[in-house]
Formats: C-alpha cells, sequence, structure tokens
C-alpha cells in the first residue's frame, strides 16, 4: 500500500479517498489461478466413483465475476437420484452402521485434514464459482468447513457422553440439499453430522455453484471413505424435489428460501421422514445510544455486506436509537465509500460478485420497490466492472416497518436503517418479521444485552459483533426461518433417534 499524493486521477474502486490531499491506493493483489483445477466436465459422485447421468444432460457453471463458463456439471434426474439413494442405502446397511464409531472417525478426521491441505485450491475455486471475495473463501468459508468435519469426528465415538443414559441410533439415509451462498461450508455442515452419527448421505449442490461440492468428492473419494457413504449429486430443483420426495430417505436437511422451506415440509407431511429447515431471515441488528458507535459501525458493514449480503443471517434491518441515529448514518455512509467493489480474486476486495445474474435482478427489484416506498437510497459512488454481476454497496434511509425492503428477505448488500427510542419499541419492530434466525444487539451494557435477548425472537443473537461463527455453536431459526439446529452437540440431534 502506498500513500500517493492526489492528481486528478480516475475514480478507481481500489482507491480510499482521506483528509489533505492524500489518497491510499492500493496495487491490484490479484490471487492466482494456477492452484486451481477445474476439469471441463464433472459427473455425478455415486457409489464412490464418477457416474454418468442418466438423461446425459450436463449444465454450465459461470464464474459471475467475469461471465465466463468455468467447467459444466451433470444434471441428476430421478433415476440418477435412486440410485445414489440405493448406494447410500448399501453403504448405510453393510458398511457404515456397522463400523465401530472410532474408524468412522478417523474418515472425518482425514477429510478435515485433507480440506485442510487442498485449503487455496478450495478457496479458489469458491470465489471463482460464486463471486465471493478471496479473503472471505480463503479466511471463512474453508477453514469453517474443516472445523466442523474436526469437530465433528471429535464426536463420533463420545455420542454415548452427548446424550448420557440414552441408546443412540443412526436414522439411515439422509438427503441433503444446500443453496449457493456458502457452498463448500453448507457441504461440511450437513456431512459432518450425518456421518458422525453414523447416517449416509445423498447431497444436491445448488445449481449456480456447484464445484467445491464436487471437489468435495475428490476429497472424500482420496480419503477412501467406503463407496456409497457420501454421494454427491448436481442439479437443479427437480433433483431437490427428487432426493425429498423418495421413499426411502429417513432425514431431509435443507437450506435455502422459506418458499421452498414450505413445499419441502408439505412434500414430507405424514411421512416417516425427519427434518431440519434452515431458510430465509431479515435480522435486526439494533445499536443503543451508550454503544460504541465505530465499533458498532463496523459491526453493522460487516453484517450486512459479508458476501454481498447473501447471507441468511445477514444484519439487513438496522434500528438505531434516534438520539444517535445521525452520527451513525453518517459513519456508515462514509464506510460504504470505502469499500473496495470489484475483482473477487484481489485480495483487497471486500464485496464481490452477485452470485447470479437472477439474484442480481432480484436486488435491482427490491431496489426499486424501496424507492418507490418512499425510502431514500444511499449507495456508493465506486465504479462497477463492465462485465460481470456487480451491485454497490447501498442503503435506504426513512424506512418504513411495513415496507418491504423492511420484511423481506433481499440476499444482497442492501441495508434498511430504522430508527426507535426505547427498548420496548425496538423489542416489538425487531420481532415484527415473519423470520427469526438472526440478531444483533449494540450497548455497553450488560445487562442490557441479557434484557433484550431474552424477549427477542432469534436462534442466534450476537452481542457487539455480528456473523461470528463456531462449529461447536448451534445455528438455527424460529418462526419462517425454520427448525432444527446445526453446529454443536444440538447439531447431532436431528441425526439420531434417542432410546
Ligand atoms: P432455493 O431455496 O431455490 O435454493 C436452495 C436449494 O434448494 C438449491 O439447491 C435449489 O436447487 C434447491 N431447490 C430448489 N427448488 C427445490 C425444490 N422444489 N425441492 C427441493 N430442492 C429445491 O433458493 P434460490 O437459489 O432460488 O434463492 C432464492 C432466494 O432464497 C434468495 O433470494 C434468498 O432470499 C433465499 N435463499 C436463502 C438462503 C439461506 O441460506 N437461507 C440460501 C439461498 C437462498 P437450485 O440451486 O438448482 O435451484
Amino acid at each position: 500500500m502506498a500513500i500517493v499524493k492526489k492528481k486528478a486521477a480516475p475514480k478507481k474502486s481500489n482507491t480510499i479517498k482521506l483528509k489533505f490531499d492524500t489518497e491510499w491506493t492500493y496495487a491490484p493483489a490479484p490471487e492466482s489461478r494456477s492452484a486451481a483445477s477445474i476439469k471441463p466436465r464433472y459427473e455425478l459422485f455415486i457409489n464412490g466413483e464418477w457416474q454418468k447421468p442418466q438423461g446425459r444432460k450436463y449444465f454450465a457453471t459461470i464464474n459471475p465475476a467475469t461471465e465466463e463458463k468455468l467447467s459444466e456439471v451433470a444434471e441428476a434426474n430421478e433415476a440418477d437420484v435412486s440410485k445414489a439413494v440405493e448406494a447410500a442405502r448399501k453403504a448405510y446397511d453393510k458398511t457404515w452402521k456397522k463400523m465401530p464409531a472410532r474408524e468412522r472417525a478417523k474418515y472425518i478426521f482425514r477429510i478435515a485434514r485433507m480440506i485442510q491441505e487442498k485449503a487455496r485450491e478450495l478457496a479458489i475455486i469458491e470465489t471463482l464459482d460464486g463471486g465471493k471475495p478471496i479473503r472471505e473463501s480463503r479466511d471463512f468459508d474453508v477453514p469453517t468447513a474443516a472445523n466442523h468435519f474436526f469437530y465433528y469426528a471429535g464426536w463420533a465415538d463420545k455420542l454415548e457422553y452427548a446424550f448420557p443414559n440414552r441408546r443412540v441410533s443412526s436414522l439411515g439415509v439422509a438427503g441433503q440439499i444446500i443453496p449457493w451462498n456458502f457452498p463448500l461450508l453448507m457441504a461440511a455442515w450437513k456431512i459432518a453430522p450425518a456421518l458422525a452419527t453414523g447416517n449416509t448421505v445423498v447431497l444436491k449442490s445448488a445449481e449456480t455453484t456447484p464445484l467445491t461440492a464436487l471437489k468435495l468428492a475428490e476429497i472424500i473419494q482420496e480419503a477412501d471413505l467406503p463407496p456409497g457413504v457420501v454421494n454427491i449429486i448436481s442439479g437443479a430443483g427437480a433433483t431437490g424435489a427428487a432426493i425429498v420426495n423418495h421413499p426411502d430417505i429417513n432425514k431431509i436437511a435443507f437450506t435455502g428460501s422459506t418458499d421452498v422451506g414450505k413445499l419441502i415440509q408439505r412434500a414430507i407431511a405424514g411421512s416417516h421422514k425427519k427434518a431440519t429447515l434452515e431458510l430465509g431471515g431479515k435480522a435486526a441488528n439494533i445499536i443503543f445510544e451508550d454503544a460504541p458507535i465505530d465499533q458498532a459501525v463496523e459491526g453493522v458493514i460487516n453484517g450486512i455486506y459479508f458476501n454481498q449480503g447473501h447471507v441468511c443471517c445477514a444484519g439487513s434491518r438496522l434500528y438505531v436509537q434516534e438520539s444517535v441515529a445521525k452520527e451513525v448514518i453518517r459513519k456508515l455512509k462514509d464506510r460504504l465509500e470505502t469499500l473496495i467493489v470489484g475483482d473477487p480474486m484481489d485480495k483487497n476486495t471486500d464485496i464481490g460478485a452477485i452470485n447470479s445474474k437472477q439474484q442480481l435482478e432480484t436486488i435491482h427489484k427490491y431496489l426499486s420497490i424501496g424507492k418507490k416506498e418512499g425510502a431514500e437510497m444511499y449507495e456508493s459512488s465506486c465504479p462497477l466492472p463492465r462485465k460481470g454481476y456487480f451491485c454497490r454497496p447501498t442503503l435506504f434511509t426513512n424506512v418504513a416497518q411495513s415496507n418491504r425492503i423492511a420484511q423481506e428477505e433481499i440476499f444482497g448488500p442492501v441495508l434498511s436503517v430504522l430508527t426507535f427510542r426505547t427498548d420496548d419499541e425496538v423489542i416489538e419492530k425487531a420481532n415484527n418479521s415473519p423470520y427469526g434466525l438472526s440478531a444483533g444487539v449494540w450497548t455497553d451494557k450488560g445487562s442490557k444485552i441479557f434484557n433484550m435477548t431474552r424477549r427477542m425472537r432469534a436462534g442466534v443473537i450476537w452481542a457487539n459483533t455480528f456473523n461470528k461463527f463456531d462449529p461447536t455453536s448451534p445455528f438455527g431459526g424460529y418462526k419462517e426461518s425454520g427448525f432444527g439446529r446445526e453446529g454443536g452437540l444440538h447439531g447431532l440431534l436431528p441425526y439420531i433417534e434417542l432410546g
């Protein structure tokens, strides 16, 4: 980083303006693609082998930052899903269920170590396929995915201590459907606890981001996991529906939209299938007047702009106490200007590409809804790359509680700012949402943190921080954010029966 004299330079996204006629210019620091190997075509990973899809159909996966095709992946149809479920059932009955738990743990541990060994490659592929900044893939997605495997490897032979005086049995075959916002991490959240509890798996990756799940399949193959214990297939919504409806699936684990979550619940109603649904969110992030303001502003920025706002627990509704609202909004706007938007492979980038054209359209739709509703829109003045799907970090002020931008999940870098005067008022407003996944509270007083969090209906509440994840800690929602918990000891429960 160099400090240079300001000289009518064209406005660049990697330039941060400072007072006194100086600006800090970040030289580009692109990660090299060379450490990643992406095949031109991927088949389905069924029964420990790469199998061609029976419908012989493939679809392209593209880099949303450049719109270039990265690879093509197989589309699994119903027959492929059946094959994968059969393989998982056979592996469950013949191998995995019977294997001593300490042996199962060794496999899970081995997968964790191999994710660490291939961390750089996985991070590059995650960024190329999904558009998230390489810093986030490298420092968050990949290490947290490895940590989930490490953590659950530890539980595999200690289930009797997790649930003392109970008989713990596995369920059978788990059907798992993951979204596009944290592809590798979501695969780890789903596969690790399922294996640790003795279940086998059929997992479907998301249509726009299949590559790291397929890389995980390569790792699983290299780790010599018995064939059929984990099957990873790619496809669109119809493939997910085929998993949900397959009669030989014992448990569904789904992360995605509330709409699809509702479809799944209807589809499995009355069946023997257990389910965990981790759905949308519209988290309230609350700043009280006694909060450390600069720290809170930084937390709000991280809370909403992390991963381009494609985060189910994103702090997308900001409630600021009226007495500090002006100061907070000014500081937020200043900070917005310093966020670097652009090439996700550049290590300086704060905000990468929107995951897909379709998601960019959804975000744009909400930007016009917000303006039409009478809210005031402020977006960073940064230029956007000419190619690829990009969106400036944006915030809305003068937002009413009833506005759609305060009620609905936008899933993009868009913050709605509302104000409040009293504790009761903000509790009422924060809880007035169909969702209840996460929330944040910023205050100097410990007692206030306890009082507020006790009254808030959200699965995870962060105090004086946001977006902190740890495999030991459970995650999941209330209301339309779904049910069941993933992570921690609680994350074992959805995969077992207790006698
Ligand atoms: P979806 O809920 O459609 O996608 C999640 C996963 O479910 C994907 O693997 C998807 O496949 C699959 N799927 C789609 N339809 C079905 C079905 N009928 N039965 C079983 N599985 C199905 O989310 P979208 O990608 O369409 O995103 C739409 C909105 O959902 C976003 O704007 C955001 O608001 C929210 N969302 C929330 C997430 C969260 O973490 N809570 C994650 C992703 C999205 P495919 O990828 O092929 O469509």
